[in-house]
C-alpha cells in the first residue's frame, strides 16, 4: 500500500525571531535575559537588539537569517526539552538527583558573607584552587540593591560576589525600573575564551536551561562551560519606585530599614529596626513578579549538575541536590579537601525526607501556578 505523503523538506521551516515574538513576546513572558540578542547568528550585522525596558526587537529584519537559534535557546521555549529530559533523566516534579544533603562552608569568612551556608562559594573556590576552572560566571553587588553579571577568576573575586540577596549598607538608591533578575547569560558571550578554558556557571533555572540548550546545539562558547551550579528559584521581582512605595505601605516598612533579604519558603526581610524578620508570602507579591516567572515551573533547577537553596535547611546551611556524575565529582572534591562540612546530626534520614518533601511541595506549587497562568 502506498505511504501517506509526508511534508516536503522545503516546507518544514525553522522557527525564527518572528515565532519568538508570537510565542514569547506577545504572550508577555519574555524574561528580557538578552540571550537571543547575544547569540543571534546575525549578531555581527545586527538583526535584533534589546530595547530599554521590554523584549528585544528587530533592528533590521532583512538581516535575519531565519536560522531559529534565538527561538531554540530562549528559556521560554521548549523545543529541545525532549532531548534534555532524556539526557538529564528528568522525572517530575524535581528531576533526577543522586544525593541530597544540608551542608555549609568550613571557612567562617565564607559563611559570614554567604546567603545560606556558603556551599556554592566553597565549591567554586575548591574548583579554582584545584585548577578545574579558570573562572566562574556569577553575579556581584554593585551597590546596596543592585547586582551585575561577573566573571570571577580569583578566590577574592568569588568571595566578593558571595551572597544572593542584599546586605544593605546605606540608603537604598532611587531604583527606577528595578529587576532582581541578573542577566548573566549574555555575559558568557563576552568572556575572552580559548577552547581549553574551563568555566563554572551559577544561575537560576531559566539560565541553566539556556546553557543546556546551547550545549545541545553546540553554540560557542557553551563548550567551555564544564560545571553548572543551579540555584533554586520560586520567582524574581521587577518593580519601580511606585511599586516600591506600594509595598512599603502594604507591609509597613521602609526599604531604607532593610538589613538583609533572603528567599526560602517566603521572602524574608530582616529590618534594622526589628530582631524578628518580616516574612512575606510569595502570593502577596504577585503584582511585582517578573512576568516570565508566572509560567516557569522549574523550582529546583533540574538541569544543573548540582542545585542549591535555603529551603529545607536551618539558617546558616545550604540544601544541596547533587544531580549528575559531574556534580558528584566536584561536590566530593570540595568535601574531601575540607571546603565543605556535612553535620551528621542534620543529615539523618528523617531530616533528608523533610528536605525532599519541602522541595517537592514547592516544585508542585510552582507547576500549578504555571498551569493556572497558561490557561488564562
Ligand atoms: C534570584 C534567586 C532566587 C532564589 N530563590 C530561592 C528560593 O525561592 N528558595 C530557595 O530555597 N533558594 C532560593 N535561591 C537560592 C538561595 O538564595 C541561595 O543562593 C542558595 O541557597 C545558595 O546559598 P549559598 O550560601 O550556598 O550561596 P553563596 O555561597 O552565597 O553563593 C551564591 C552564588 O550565587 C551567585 N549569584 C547570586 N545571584 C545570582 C544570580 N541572579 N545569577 C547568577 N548567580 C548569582 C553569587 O554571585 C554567588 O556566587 C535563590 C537565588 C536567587 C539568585
Ligand atoms: S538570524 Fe537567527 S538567531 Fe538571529 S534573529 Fe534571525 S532567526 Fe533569530
Ligand atoms: S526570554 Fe530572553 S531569549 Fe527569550 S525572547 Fe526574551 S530576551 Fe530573548
Ligand atoms: S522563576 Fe523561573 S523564570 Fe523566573 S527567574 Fe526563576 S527560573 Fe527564571
Amino acid at each position: 500500500m502506498a505511504e501517506e505523503p509526508t511534508a516536503k523538506r522545503s516546507e518544514v521551516k525553522p522557527k525564527s525571531f518572528e515565532d519568538l515574538i508570537k510565542d514569547v513576546h506577545e504572550k508577555d513572558i519574555c524574561g528580557e535575559c538578552g540571550g537571543c540578542v547575544s547569540f543571534c547568528s546575525a549578531a555581527e550585522i545586527g538583526a535584533i537588539e534589546m530595547t530599554e525596558d521590554g523584549p528585544p526587537h528587530y533592528a533590521n529584519k532583512d538581516n535575519c537569517l531565519h536560522c531559529g537559534i534565538c527561538y531554540l535557546i530562549c528559556p521560554e521555549t521548549f523545543e529541545l526539552d525532549k532531548e534534555l529530559n532524556k539526557k538529564y533523566d528528568f522525572r517530575a516534579p524535581i528531576g533526577n538527583w543522586l544525593k541530597i544533603v544540608t551542608a555549609q562552608a568550613k571557612d567562617p569568612r565564607i559563611r559570614e558573607v554567604a546567603t545560606d551556608g556558603g556551599v556554592v562559594t566553597a565549591i567554586l573556590i575548591a574548583l579554582l584552587e584545584d585548577n578545574l576552572i579558570n573562572g566562574a560566571l556569577i553575579s556581584k553587588r554593585i551597590n546596596s540593591f543592585q547586582r551585575v553579571p561577573f566573571f570571577a577568576t580569583s578566590k577574592e573575586e568569588i568571595l566578593e560576589a558571595a551572597g544572593t540577596y542584599y546586605d544593605l549598607k546605606g540608603p537604598v538608591p532611587e531604583l527606577g525600573n528595578y529587576n532582581t533578575f541578573v542577566s548573566t547569560i549574555s555575559e558568557l558571550k563576552k568572556i575572552k575564551y580559548s577552547d581549553s578554558m574551563k568555566v563554572a556557571v551559577v544561575g537560576v533555572p531559566c539560565q541553566i536551561h539556556s546553557i543546556r540548550k546551547m550545549q545541545e546545539l553546540n553554540i560557542i562558547p557553551a563548550h567551555i562551560v564544564k560545571y553548572t551550579l543551579g540555584l533554586f528559584c520560586y520567582e524574581n521581582f521587577k518593580f519601580d519606585n511606585i511599586a516600591r512605595a506600594r509595598i512599603e505601605e502594604r507591609f509597613k516598612f521602609s526599604f531604607n530599614d532593610i538589613e538583609k533579604i533572603n528567599i526560602k519558603e517566603d521572602l524574608i526581610i530582616k529590618l534594622k529596626t526589628n530582631d524578628n524578620p518580616l516574612k512575606i508570602e510569595f502570593s502577596d507579591l504577585k503584582d511585582i513578579m517578573r512576568h516570565a516567572c508566572r509560567v516557569c515551573e522549574n523550582f529546583s533547577n533540574y538541569f544543573s549538575d548540582i542545585s542549591f537553596g535555603g529551603l529545607g535547611s536551618q539558617t546558616g546551611y545550604t540544601t544541596v541536590m547533587v544531580r549528575t556524575k559531574t556534580g558528584e565529582k566536584i561536590y566530593n572534591l570540595a568535601q574531601n579537601k575540607g571546603y565543605i562540612i556535612e553535620p551528621n546530626d542534620l543529615n539523618g534520614s528523617v531530616e533528608k525526607s523533610k528536605m525532599l518533601a519541602q522541595i517537592i511541595s514547592f516544585s508542585e506549587r510552582k507547576s500549578k501556578r504555571a498551569e493556572s497562568f497558561e490557561v488564562q
